[in-house]
């Protein structure tokens, strides 16, 4: 089964399946639509950018239970 080559028009953001967007007439590129990689190429870039394992970044991560509600 071939993959639909989903377009978007770069000028309006319609979805389209041609060259040229209908609404407009602009520039169509491929969308990616929301790909999700297991691989998760900018996984240690983001990892960085949130400065993930530092004190506050463990504070921020949401918690199943407080254990100070004892
Ligand atoms: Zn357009």
């Amino acid at each position: 089964m071939a993959r639909t080559r989903l377009q978007r028009c770069t000028a309006c953001g319609e979805y389209g399946l041609a060259e040229k967007c209908k609404e407009c007439g602009g520039k169509m590129t491929s969308a990616a639509p929301l790909k999700y990689s297991p691989q998760d190429a900018q996984g240690a870039r983001r990892r960085q950018r949130e400065d993930a394992g530092s004190d506050e970044w463990i504070e921020s991560l949401p918690t199943p239970r407080k254990e100070e509600d004892e």
